[in-house]
């Protein structure tokens, strides 16, 4: 037929928050915060807008954002970055990392990844030809099988996707862990894809560790940066990819035909905010942490067991011992029937994986409003 790209279905995001709409459910699904964002970023973009430079901007980026970008991984990571040779501004991490992808892999390519894993990535994966090869993380701690994970890289392993910290499983890896990849990326002589949007967003005291930064990385190694969680703007879609120029300049290629560019003054408002102060960075995960308190402890008095989440925007309940739970129900029936039977909606964790998906975990996203956190806790315990 002429639907060639049929076999890619709606994103679980779209799907859940679509539903959540018709229902009027309270959207603990698709992660996004609800508040405004900060708001002197907003500023410096609406005078930007008016006062600005409207027209197609660089094809690399913003010079005064690609600084920025150098700048803050020096600041957090200590990391010594050329603004003008290894940093390429995008449109989003979603962009970014097909621009990796594409520019990266060739047919026949091995790909290495984690489950669960983010849904954009094996789509682009299998689009450029390569082929994916997975290695599982085992809840409730997601942790990982170091023979499983040698026995997924071969002479053919050309990537790995990393996700730090990796959504939907809140999971912030450990320097051993990081330590354990890094050591078969060496071994095998490939490149690591790191997604690192959720840098800021952990909890706890832990300090986010690049993969870039452990020995023998730093040449090996793209990272990718959004400003849709740093600022919580997710609805602006502006990215940005650190690496080596050897690995950045094919990156930039694909990055030629898939956008081009990015609107200029959301730039030059994201360079603004990547330069804001600590307090500024370290408010944002204290506030976050504290709306995870609030929604898990919300979940267990509801009857739902959570999962630790170190990070990101999500927690993982268990829902194999919820009260309503039907025979044969899964996780997806599970998450449809509490949007429109209990007014909340939820993510199906099966989504984030392409086999062998466990069908008892639902993520809630938690960067909302301490009412709405409240409100959707109240409903939930009404239906239960
Ligand atoms: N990677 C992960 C793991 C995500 O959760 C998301 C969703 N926000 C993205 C990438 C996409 O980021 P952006 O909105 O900057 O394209
Ligand atoms: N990253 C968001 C999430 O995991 C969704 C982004 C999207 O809708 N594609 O919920």
């Amino acid at each position: 037929g002429n639907a060639i790209l049929s076999g890619y279905g709606t994103t679980i995001f779209e799907a859940m928050s679509r539903l959540a709409g018709a229902h009027n459910a309270i959207n603990l699904g698709q992660g996004f915060p609800d508040d405004r964002g900060a708001e002197d970023v907003l500023q410096v973009a609406a005078r930007a807008l008016l006062e600005g430079n409207n027209q197609y901007p660089p094809m690399m980026g913003l010079p005064a954002l690609r600084q920025a970008v150098a700048a803050h991984a020096a600041r957090f990571y200590g990391l010594d970055v050329d603004w003008e040779r290894e940093v390429m501004v995008t449109s989003g991490a979603t962009e970014a990392l097909a621009a990796c992808l594409f520019g990266l892999i060739e047919p026949g390519d091995e790909v290495v990844l984690f489950q669960p894993l983010y849904d954009s990535y094996v789509p682009i994966i299998r689009r450029a030809g390569g082929i994916p090869r997975f290695v599982r993380l085992q809840p409730p701690g997601w942790t990982v099988d170091p023979d499983e994970l040698a026995a997924a890289f071969s002479p053919r392993t050309k990537l790995v996707v990393l996700n730090n910290p990796l959504n939907p499983a809140a999971k912030v890896w450990s320097a051993e862990e990081l330590r354990l990849l890094a050591d078969q990326v060496i071994a095998h002589d490939c490149l690591a894809v790191c997604d690192e949007v959720y840098e800021h967003l952990v909890f706890d005291g832990r300090r986010h560790v690049p993969l870039m930064t452990l020995p023998g990385m730093r040449g090996r190694t793209l990272r990718i940066g959004s400003a849709g969680k740093t600022f919580s703007l997710t609805g602006w879609k502006v990215g940005y990819v650190t690496a080596a120029p050897d690995l950045l300049q094919p990156v930039a290629k694909a990055h030629q035909y898939l956008t081009f560019s990015t609107p200029p003054n959301l730039q030059a408002a994201v360079a603004y905010g990547l330069a804001k102060d600590d307090a500024y960075f370290g408010l944002l995960a204290a506030a976050l942490e504290a709306k995870r308190d609030r929604l898990a402890a919300g979940l267990v008095s509801a009857g739902l067991p959570v999962l630790p989440s170190e990070g990101t925007y999500f927690v993982v309940a268990d829902i194999t011992g919820a009260r309503g739970l039907r025979r044969g129900e899964d996780d997806a029936d599970f998450c449809r029937r509490l949007t429109t039977d209990a007014g909340v909606a939820a993510i199906p964790v099966s989504a984030f994986y392409e086999e062998g998906a466990p069908t008892h975990l639902i993520r809630f996203c938690f960067s909302k409003q301490d009412a709405i956190l409240d409100s959707a806790v109240m409903r939930l315990k009404e239906f239960f």
